[in-house]
């Protein structure tokens, strides 16, 4: 699985692989807007993360470490088998294992947003009932995905089976904060509200001795939107708003040499932004990285 640490200042970030898949709905589906062929010159820049018509996708969590503070970022698909993705089992706790951090360590779990494949591990199912993966863990979400994904019409259009069990089943146990506006985890690690893939959509930025880095969530999900920023995927429940926050964030984090960190790249997902005439591209970071 790999073991790829980064620090930043003095605030460490282990990224983490739940799985990495074929996802199983064509391009032509899951980037409706998009013409085939306008993805040729990002099969050649970005060939890991194409299989044929379908993308190639990681599923990444990211642990912080920041004052003492434990932080795990998203949870990925969870134990499975998920049948929206034909069965496949989450790895996210054997990567955890091989990486010797225990569950009890962490001490907040916080959820860019409430789609299956980040908050998948939030539970696990024993003697039918769902109880908290990270025992001493308190879990948290912005209210705006908290209230949308209960809506019956958004339900319906969308389908969230595994919202009573991943996350409601975490607000009757009393262990979930619902969060109305930016606030800071440690007084290095802040969590921003970047709306568009979702109404509640977060990420986290991170700023420790003159150093900063954005894990940004579902606000890119593949590094062509570095370049495209106008395209949305099926997932981006809000195409305006998720256009404006990805440039807003792709300015920002251009302006402030900002490194960023993307859960749904290729693993690590660590990288930066940079600018070749003119143009803005996903470089990976592995000169970020120690091994
Ligand atoms: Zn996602």
């Amino acid at each position: 699985m790999g073991s790829f640490r980064m620090t930043i200042g003095a605030v460490e970030i282990l990224a983490l692989t739940d799985m990495n898949l074929v996802f199983p709905m064509p391009l032509k589906e899951l980037w409706a807007q998009v013409a085939p062929e306008a993805w040729q010159p990002y099969r050649e820049k970005y060939p890991d993360t194409f299989a044929g018509d379908y993308m190639r996708i990681e599923i990444g969590c990211y642990l912080v470490r920041s004052q003492g503070r434990t932080i795990l970022i998203d949870t990925g698909y969870g134990e499975g088998p998920i049948a929206s993705i034909g069965g496949l089992r989450g790895q996210l706790m054997a990567d955890l294992a091989s990486k010797k951090v225990r569950p009890d360590e962490v001490d907040r779990v916080f959820l860019s947003h409430l789609h299956s494949d980040h908050v998948g591990w939030n539970t696990t199912v024993r003697e039918g009932q769902a109880i908290p993966t990270f025992p001493n863990a308190r879990y948290m979400v912005h209210q705006a995905d908290w209230d949308a994904f209960r809506k019956p019409e958004i339900q319906a259009r969308f389908s969230f089976p595994y919202m009573d069990r991943c996350v409601q089943s975490l607000d009757r146990l009393g262990v979930l904060d619902v969060i109305v506006e930016d606030r800071d985890l440690t007084g290095e690690v802040r969590v921003l509200h970047t709306p568009g893939h979702t109404p509640g959509h977060m990420s986290v930025l991170v700023a420790s001795q003159g150093h900063r880095f954005l894990i940004q969530g579902d606000v890119l999900v593949h590094p062509a939107q570095v370049t495209e920023p106008d395209w949305n995927c099926h997932f981006d429940m809000d195409w305006e708003a998720a256009t404006q926050t990805r440039k807003r964030l792709l300015d920002l984090v251009e302006a402030e040499r900002t490194a960023v960190v993307s859960c749904h790249f290729p693993l690590p997902g660590f990288g930066q932004v940079i600018r070749v005439e003119g143009r803005r591209y996903w470089q990976v970071g592995l000169a970020l990285m120690e091994k």
